[in-house]
């Protein structure tokens, strides 16, 4: 078993691949590689790691199979021609994809002989090897805890949520919920900043301020939004959309583009007509989980 957990085969050589089997090499792992284009495993090889020349044979060289592809539909076009190595095989999809996604690709690998743990990585690239850095897993636990030193070494903190397959792709979408459209508003933010002669190092210091008050917001309405109560007594719908109203104007004036604070304002105006003028903006995330 420890010979196992010293060796790992890692499919997908995106900056992402790259930077796992980078680590698993600096830690003394025997590492095998498979890409659909081969090429990029040139100087991974140069440093020690073994080329396969096919996925099946990618998939024979070890029990620990970790795949980061783009999404799923990849990992299917990769594996279908070698479904017949996949027995006993613990593959770590570390791909980005759906929850229900995640689920259907475990009860595939189940159908032939193996485990899927789902992981998704909370960093990018740079963090890969980091004793601070996270990923969620889901799956079974006891494949998890078999190979949890080898996915330490991934990222420093392994962290497993649960059995559904779908729980760590779950958390990682949430995780991106909040990144994409977070920093969508500071590439807004620098457009509005820069139509009005501002650079985006001019305003950094009050995005960042931005950003760092956000984590008070997040707990205090946290156990509101738990306990269904959206009372009035900080904030206002009413003034919330009067707030975002300006925002849009404010944008609309410097000739930026409008898209995403329209669908702010479209938001709490619908907020308003549910009646809610009296209720925090807090109530607008009952829209979201209830649309009409
Ligand atoms: P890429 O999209 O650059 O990875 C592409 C990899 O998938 C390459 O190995 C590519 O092969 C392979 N691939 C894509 N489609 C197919 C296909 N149809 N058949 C075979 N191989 C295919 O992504 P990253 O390396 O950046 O990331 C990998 C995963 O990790 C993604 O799901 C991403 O969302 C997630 N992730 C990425 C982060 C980041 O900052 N980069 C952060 C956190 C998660 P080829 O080289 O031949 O094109």
């Amino acid at each position: 078993m420890s010979s196992t957990r010293q060796s790992v085969t890692v499919i997908g050589l995106g900056p992402m691949g790259r930077a796992m089997v980078e680590v698993f090499l600096d830690r003394g792992y025997e590492v095998t590689v498979w890409n659909r284009t081969a090429a990029r495993a040139a100087d991974l090889v140069a440093r020690g790691a073994h080329l396969a020349p096919t996925v099946a044979e990618a998939l024979d060289a070890n029990e620990l199979v970790i795949l980061s592809l783009t999404d799923y539909a990849a990992m299917y076009d990769v594996l279908e021609p070698a479904t017949t190595r996949l027995t006993g095989k613990v593959l770590v999809n570390l791909s980005s994809d759906t929850p229900e996604e995640a689920r259907k690709a475990a009860r595939w690998a189940a159908e032939r002989g193996a485990v899927q743990l789902t992981g998704g990585v909370t960093v990018p690239p740079s963090g890969i090897g980091k004793a601070e850095s996270s990923t969620f897993y889901s799956g079974p636990r006891e494949a998890f805890d078999a190979h949890r030193p080898a996915l330490e070494v991934v990222t420093g903190r392994a962290d497993h949520k649960g059995e559904d397959p779908g729980l760590a792709a779950l958390f990682y979408q949430i995780g991106m919920t909040m990144f994409w459209t977070s920093m969508l508003s500071y590439w807004q933010a620098t457009a509005l900043a820069r139509a009005n002669g501002l650079t985006a190092g001019d305003i950094l210091e009050h995005a960042v301020d931005t950003a760092n008050s956000l984590p008070g917001f997040l707990s205090f309405y946290a156990e509101r939004i738990d306990a269904g109560v959206h009372t009035g007594d900080v904030d206002r719908l009413a003034m919330g959309t009067a707030s975002v109203e300006h925002v849009l104007h404010t944008h609309a004036d410097a000739g930026v583009d409008t898209t995403l604070p329209t669908a702010v304002v479209d938001l709490f105006r619908r907020g308003m007509e549910a009646g809610h003028a009296a209720d925090s903006f807090s109530s607008v995330a009952e829209l979201m989980t209830k649309p009409a």
